[in-house]
């Protein structure tokens, strides 16, 4: 059985072929980041408009390169919830058209979903296990109990972690530091915080008092935000081009997410021991989603999973951030189990906002 898989939510048009075993065999992926990163964040119709432009080429050169054709499918998975509307609306477009065209069932992915089971695709991974994902948009830990089953056990806010990454980077006008033009915010977050010291501008973990597993990053973003709007004041540059200490605010920024992160992370691990809520025997904690690459926050991570004996698994960078194959394996997994799978003539809808699972954030906040 083969599976096409695309993706349209966000800034990344992918489209991959997979079989049945999660063997990739054909992928093409086209992203608009240096688009975005110019025009200092994602602007919608330009997304859009991107999308529109390479949906078409991206799954022919997918298809092209697996050697299947349409015929040859079993179905076609394409996310449909959540992203950005006028971007998730070319790829569900363009899937009505696909499967109509050539009868073929259709699979609606949840793109949260997706990243939570790439994993599996790598390797033998059983249900249950807990799951944090956090990305430019998104910031969730669930218990992923099935394919389509999870517990919802904390979400983002306010701003999401990479959306912090990018918003300070952004300030501090990284894009003009040559080794940093092309880097994501928080590539460039990362890159500079690795010669700088954290504790020259030190802030406290946000939501200390709030007992639950939610994240909020907004106090993050507007506390280094003024730092740097103090520094330049200081020095008496203009803004975003201090010169000193750019370094020890990259570290503070990454530090201070990283503490946030392994917080709420290590107060869900606790709830989910307390009510048994993943296996005795080799209890996994995964991590997924574009700031997951960050080789601090994961090493941050795994201090709290060896201490509190969990096994900590992530996917290899290019299958952390938005790509096809991570659609077309959820699409692989749910035809396995017979899972929402539509008929080839049905409506298909894209939902901008949708959360992932059932939502246990309140039964956290009471358990701790
Ligand atoms: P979604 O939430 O819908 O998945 P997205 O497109 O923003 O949205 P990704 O493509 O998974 O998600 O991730 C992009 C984000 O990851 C950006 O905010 C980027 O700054 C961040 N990121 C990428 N690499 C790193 C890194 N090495 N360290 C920290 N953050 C990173
Ligand atoms: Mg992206
Ligand atoms: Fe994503």
């Amino acid at each position: 059985r083969l599976v096409l898989g695309i993706e349209t939510s966000c800034d990344e048009t992918g489209a991959a072929v997979l079989d049945e075993t999660g063997c990739i065999l054909g992928e093409s992926l086209h992203s608009q980041k240096e688009v975005h990163l110019r025009n200092g964040g994602i602007i919608p119709p330009v997304a859009q408009q991107l999308h529109k432009e390479n949906i078409e080429r991206v799954v022919q050169e997918a298809l092209d390169r697996s050697g299947v054709t349409p015929d040859q499918l079993s179905a076609v998975a394409t996310t449909v919830k959540p992203g950005i509307a006028l971007s998730l609306g070319v790829g569900v477009l363009f899937s009505r058209n696909f499967v109509r065209r050539h009868d073929k069932p259709f699979i609606p992915i949840h793109h949260m979903e997706a990243h939570a089971l790439t994993v599996r695709m790598l390797r033998p991974v059983a249900f249950p296990f807990l799951v944090l994902l956090i990305s430019g948009g998104h910031s969730l830990l669930a218990v992923a109990r099935g394919v389509d089953d999870f517990l919802l056990l904390g979400r983002g806010q306010d701003v999401a972690p990479g959306d912090c990454l990018d918003k300070v980077a952004r300030r501090l006008s990284l894009i003009k530091h040559p080794e940093c033009s092309t880097l994501s915010g928080g590539q460039a977050i990362e890159l500079l915080a690795k010669d700088g010291d954290w504790k020259k501008f030190a802030i406290q973990t946000p939501m200390g008092r709030i007992r639950n597993c939610c994240f909020s990053f907004a106090g993050i973003t507007s506390h280094m935000t003024s730092k740097i709007i103090k520094m330049e004041a200081e020095e008496g540059v203009e803004a975003g081009t201090l010169l000193s200490c750019v370094n020890d605010i990259a570290a503070a920024t990454q530090h201070a997410v990283a503490c946030n992160l392994t917080k709420r992370t290590h107060r869900a691990i606790l709830f989910c021991k307390a009510n048994n809520l993943l296996p005795s025997e080799n209890p996994t904690l995964v991590l997924s989603g574009g700031v997951a690459s960050n080789e601090y926050i994961r090493k941050a991570l795994s201090i709290i999973t060896e201490e509190t004996g969990l096994h900590l698994l992530c996917p290899p960078a290019e299958f952390c951030t938005d790509n096809g194959v991570m659609i077309a394996w959820n699409g692989v997994e749910r035809l396995r189990e017979g899972l929402g799978i539509l008929p080839p003539n049905v409506d298909v809808f894209y939902e901008p906002k949708a959360p992932l699972g059932l939502d246990m954030t309140e039964e956290v906040r009471a358990a701790d």
